[in-house]
């Protein structure tokens, strides 16, 4: 059904201005589907896909707002992943959202969630800092998608640190003491899901990991060999310099470029909606693919 009402607005001129990552109250975002939908078609996004962590349950009114709004609409999800020990994420764009094999992996992937918030909430006790998983509860727009965004708002509620880069430095990063280790999926699995659902797999973010050079290569050999298609080369989080870098790797490994802000919300911080630097011009766009 997505995918159908994404087919009949193509062909049309090619985007100015598309957005492909961005979050809703269905997982860590502030505003409900509709209302990103309506600040992105405001900020002059002309092609926008809503991007929920490991959650298709906005796609639906996200897609009527965006019709209503005369933007083009394409179904997405952000997929949490570890590959050789770091978490990453895997963004799929242009799906059939009712794939059975997508809904029942990410499915098992937010009922992880609620148990492993627990372990963080004992974590953060042990260091000082009782009530943190039922005080994260009360900013949680989505009971089955509780995510260490949502401990942030917390933590930062309660004065722990003045802001949420400050409290993920400190406490909920890799190595600090809110960190639990978790089973996410696998890359293979989530490219799969992503393919097996007609989709296009994009590695997100690609300059928020802490990996080499050499592991950063040897992850979008097996990201290729899997099937993965894009890489975000402009986006929220991206400095110019990362920019020229993943530019040169999807020039390389011949992978298509997306584009999205990460846009959680307005107080947040966060890049705004359609308010990115555009594509270096040589590169292949990834809703290229969608057609
Ligand atoms: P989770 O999927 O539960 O591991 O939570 C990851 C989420 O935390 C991301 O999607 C962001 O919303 C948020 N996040 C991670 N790192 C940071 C950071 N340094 N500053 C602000 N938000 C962050
Ligand atoms: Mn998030
Ligand atoms: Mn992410
Ligand atoms: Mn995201």
């Amino acid at each position: 059904m997505l995918k159908s009402s994404f087919f009949q607005r193509f062909p049309f001129v090619p985007p100015a201005n598309f957005d492909f990552h961005c979050h809703s109250t269905v997982s860590d975002g502030l505003l409900s589907p509709g209302e990103v939908a309506r600040r992105a078609a405001e900020n002059g996004v002309d092609l926008w896909a809503l991007t929920d962590h490991d959650d298709l349950g906005g796609l639906t009114a996200a897609r009527a707002a965006a019709v209503e709004a005369g933007m083009g609409f394409v179904g997405g999800v952000e997929i949490s992943i570890e590959w050789q020990g770091v978490p990453i994420h895997i963004v799929g764009l242009g799906f059939d959202a009712a794939d059975p094999t997508l809904g029942a992996g990410l499915d098992e992937l937010r009922n992880g969630r609620i148990e492993r918030a627990k372990r963080m909430g004992a974590a953060l006790n042990a260091i000082g800092i009782p009530g943190a998983y039922e005080g994260a509860l009360c900013f949680v727009t989505n009971p089955s998608l509780v995510s260490r965004a949502h401990f942030a708002r917390y933590l930062v509620s309660i004065g722990i640190a003045r802001d949420l880069p400050g409290v993920f430095q400190h406490y909920l990063s890799p190595g600090k003491p809110g960190y639990v280790d978790h089973r996410w999926a696998t890359l293979a699995e989530a490219v799969g899901w992503i393919r097996g659902a007609g989709g296009v797999a994009v590695v997100a973010h690609p300059g928020r990991y802490k990996m080499s050079g050499g592991n950063m290569r040897k992850f979008l050999d097996d990201f290729k060999d899997l099937g993965g298609q894009g890489i975000e080369v402009t986006c929220g989080s991206h400095s110019p310099d990362h920019v020229l870098h993943f530019a040169r790797l999807a020039r390389s490994y011949a992978l298509h470029a997306s584009r999205g802000s990460d846009f959680h919300g307005p107080q947040d911080g966060y890049t705004d909606l359609g308010k990115l630097p555009s594509l270096p011009e040589d590169l292949k766009p990834v809703w290229r693919l969608l057609r």
